[in-house]
């Protein structure tokens, strides 16, 4: 397929209600957009949420990013899509989450093309339904216990206490009061995004056992590997890793120095489709646990990219984020579907979530810049994913059974670029 375009947009998507982290609150989403048409008029859409403090990315910087690139893009003959994250890895440094974006839109693209889901380019689907991690974040103990048993009720029987932003003992007590509330049946993990000292760290890890965690995310800083040792060594609880991962090396890394058993793998850390499916093929190997993620908040586009990796990867031992659920508004004709707690993979070619470009219309345009700015103007809906509870629907395959095992052959990589402009670099300065 034949690069015609591709579009960098700047949206801006109000969550239901704040999500409290251990040194940030999350009210809107920022994301970047990317659309991409080929030559013969099919559009393949992707999304990356900027989160900063993970990888470095504004929805500045993402769009700045994708306009850099865009001159070695137009105009390109993709022959092999899994190659795709590799080659525009070579355009520039870092810049993870808008290149993940550019991966997402080609997969998108190329399933689209072939009639295909995208989970069948990414080796093929071994599960349709996967359980969705629900997040507590109100950092207080009576409304996150509420919403843990609202969820539950719902059909949720995966949760992650957001911690870190209080002293460990506080912390300890709400995690407990969920696992209490929640009973023994759900997986209940606790995230402090590396709110802790090593200090605190410890003095959480002594508690975790007891509070009935599955496991302890990001603890203490995502660069001291040493404190993420200690602290696994102080709990029979596995530690996970998150902020520590953006790359294979850092994987191996971690599991070297005994620093994580388990990690979370996001789509904007690694630099796509593509590279998350390996690193999850890699934890499989060394028998680390996944959990798969998107980052709060993502649209129904790059949630249904979550849903569609989950489908094809080998283990999802600490299960999926899905985080659509957690926005006021969509983008999508029809949204990702959440059903009793859990994630169906959307049937159609691609992605098989339609981005409603009507809603991205010029009018919404906020502030002058290379990228379309849209804050929704649309009635305000009580959610963007589509939540039914357990009420409806039939029933789902039970989230404890043993994970399927990949049996797909994952595509050689190989060259992606079959012609490349001969002036796609030259006389660029960096943005
Ligand atoms: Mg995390």
């Amino acid at each position: 397929m034949r690069i015609k375009s591709v579009t960098p947009l700047w949206i801006s998507l109000p969550l239901v209600e704040p999500i409290k982290m251990a040194r940030t609150t999350v009210e809107t989403a920022e994301n970047l957009l990317v659309r991409v048409e080929d030559v013969d008029g099919f559009v393949g859409w992707g999304e990356a949420s900027s989160a900063p403090t993970m990888t470095g990315e504004t929805p500045e910087s993402m769009v700045a990013a994708v306009n850099f690139m865009r001159p070695a893009l137009e105009g390109l003959e993709i022959e092999d899509v899994s190659a795709f994250g590799q080659a525009i890895d070579g355009l520039m440094y870092g810049n993870a989450a808008a290149k993940s974006a550019l991966d997402m839109a080609v997969y998108d693209l190329a399933g689209k093309r072939a009639r295909k889901p995208v989970a069948e380019l990414l080796g093929g689907i071994v599960r349709r339904d996967v359980p969705v991690l629900r997040m507590l974040a109100a950092a207080d103990r009576v409304a996150d216990v509420a919403a843990a048993r609202r969820m539950a009720a719902e059909g949720f029987v995966a949760f992650k206490v957001k911690i870190g932003g209080a002293a460990p003992e506080a912390d300890l007590e709400r995690a407990a009061a969920v696992r209490a509330a929640l009973g023994t049946g759900p997986h209940v993990s606790a995230d402090a995004n590396q709110g802790y000292t090593r200090e605190q760290a410890l003095r959480f890890a002594a508690g975790a056992a007891a509070a009935g965690l599955d496991f302890i995310e990001q603890p203490v800083a995502w660069k001291d590997l040493e404190g993420m040792a200690m602290v696994a060594a102080a709990t029979a609880v596995p530690i996970g890793t998150d902020e520590g991962v953006h790359s294979l090396e850092d994987i191996e890394r971690h599991h070297r120095m005994r620093a994580a058993r388990g990690g979370s793998l996001k789509t904007i850390k690694l630099g796509g489709l593509s590279a998350v499916m390996t690193a999850g093929r890699r934890m499989d190997a060394l028998g680390m646990s996944v959990n798969l993620a998107g980052k709060v908040a993502d649209s129904s586009v790059a949630s249904a990219a979550i849903v569609h990796l989950a489908a094809a990867l080998p283990q999802l031992d600490w299960d999926v984020s899905v985080t659509c659920q957690y926005l006021a508004r969509d983008i999508t004709r029809e949204p990702l579907r959440i059903e009793r707690g859990h994630a169906r993979l959307p049937d159609g070619p691609g992605l098989g979530v339609e981005v409603d470009e009507s809603k991205l219309s010029a009018s919404s345009v906020r502030r002058a810049a290379s990228a379309l700015i849209w804050a929704g103007t649309e009635p305000h809906r009580p959610r963007a994913c589509a939540l039914l509870p357990a009420a409806s629907g039939p029933a789902s395959p039970s989230p404890r059974a043993p994970p399927a095992r990949a049996s797909g052959r994952f595509p050689r990589a190989g060259k992606a670029f079959a012609r490349r402009p001969k002036d796609a670099m030259r006389g660029r300065a960096a943005p």
